[in-house]
């Protein structure tokens, strides 16, 4: 069947896509010591590859560092100032409530995806987590003009996809296997392994495959369970590349040990801190906060801070700066300025802390049992680099970019204007 290879454009980018599949790939919290342990032991022979006949370099995530932000980034292009998603989860001051952020509703741009649907690719998106289902489903299911005859679906609910609503049925069967359990390392293979199946069936040729970091919260990048884990990514990576996929493959964002040397968890709680240092309340916003506790027992390097109305922002954040373990301090528009947030989605004072530290709220908010193993989670700073790489060479004038400052949300604009083909 032949392929479309019509431009569109979305946020005032072009995009010419080659008139082959296509396979995009956010590994969730793959930083690239990952991709270092399992190379250096020979278990991922395709992604190495890449380095050699394709591209293997980093690049920087948007802040903070978590997968709703990046994920939404990737699929529109632009940063969260533009797209709007700034977090799992924010204070909307408006309504004077914690919300929740997984929602289309809170989505200020189109993205890659519906625009490459409607411009005749078979588009599918598939994610471990359904929380992020909704977001790139924006415009893509359904027929014509809410959607774009689109598929997109979750291996956390594989079982439940539909014709109607997520523009494919029968996936267990498509894929092999069961629905897997989301706590588990299968949630983001039934992503590859679906994701391959498709493209083998004719029935997709531009994906979109987003896993989850279930595995990078508990384990090192040492650890068997992991190497195990990336060889079988690399496997279905392979195949992708073997159904004749021009291959992009980055990362939501980093992943560090969040703990003590003693291997106890290394967290600075905001608003206890600050209750016994002034005499108002602060409302601490931990935008990590998701229905996956057992990840990051909502525990990151990011805090949104939250005064009440009149009182000054400057002596809170001299004091916060004091703190070890805090890295950065901005007010609400030098934050919007510096990181790419939108800034009426922000607190008063956005925070950032070390490369071994997570900032929660008060003990009694954070269930540290639920956690297996140590804690090791991401947000800030530290875990803002990610691997990038390609599986086919880039023209000089994208190699030229690589070698600057490129992004992981530019890698549609990599892997669809900037490779030889
Ligand atoms: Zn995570």
């Amino acid at each position: 069947m032949s392929i479309a290879n019509i431009p569109f454009t979305v946020q005032g980018r072009r995009y010419g896509p080659p008139a082959r599949p296509v396979a995009v790939l956010c590994l969730d919290g793959c930083g690239d010591e990952y991709l270092d342990a399992a190379m250096a032991r020979g278990l991922m022979p395709q992604l190495q590859a890449f380095g050699r006949t394709g591209y293997r370099g980093m690049a920087r995530s948007a802040l903070p560092s978590f997968t709703n932000v990046n994920n939404s980034s990737i699929v529109t292009g632009v940063p969260p100032s533009v797209h709007g998603i700034c977090g799992n989860f924010f204070f909307d001051v408006a309504r004077g409530q914690e919300v929740m952020m997984n929602s289309a509703e809170y989505l200020r741009s189109g993205t890659i995806l519906a625009a490459a649907a409607r411009a005749g690719r078979r588009v599918a998106v598939i994610t471990a987590k359904e929380k992020l289902r909704d977001i790139f489903a924006h415009q893509l299911v359904g027929p014509p003009p809410g959607g774009a005859h689109g598929i997109a679906f979750s291996s956390e609910r594989a079982g439940s996809a539909r014709v109607a609503t997520h523009g494919v049925d029968g996936v267990e069967a498509l894929v092999g296997a069961p629905t897997p359990a989301i706590y588990s390392g299968e949630a983001s293979l039934f992503v590859l392994r679906a994701g391959a199946k498709l493209l083998e069936g004719g029935m997709a040729d531009f994906m979109y495959l987003s896993t989850t970091d279930y595995m990078q919260h508990r384990y090192p990048p040492e650890a068997p369970e992991i190497l195990d884990f990336y060889r079988e990514c690399d496997h279905w990576i392979g195949r992708l590349v073997a159904a004749g996929a021009v291959v992009g493959v980055t990362a939501d964002h980093g992943m560090n040990a969040k703990q003590q040397p003693d291997g106890s968890p290394n967290v600075l709680y905001l608003e206890s801190m600050l209750a016994s240092l002034f005499e108002f309340d602060i409302r601490v916003i931990l935008p990590i906060t998701d229905p996956y506790v057992v990840h990051h027992g909502s525990l990151g390097s990011f805090a949104v801070l939250h005064l009440p109305p009149g009182e000054a922002v400057e002596p809170v954040a001299r004091c916060l700066l004091q703190q070890t373990g805090i890295t950065e301090v901005y007010d609400r528009h030098t934050a919007a300025r510096k990181l790419e947030l939108p800034l009426d989605r922000l607190g008063d004072l956005v925070v950032l802390a070390g490369r071994d530290v997570v900032l929660g709220r008060t003990p009694a908010q954070h269930d540290l049992s639920v956690l297996e193993g140590g804690l090791r989670s991401h947000g800030g700073r530290y875990e803002e680099m990610v691997p990038f790489l390609l599986s086919e060479p880039l023209r000089p004038e994208y190699l030229r970019r690589a070698h600057g400052d490129p992004r992981n949300f530019d890698l549609f604009d990599f892997t669809l204007n900037g490779t030889e083909r």
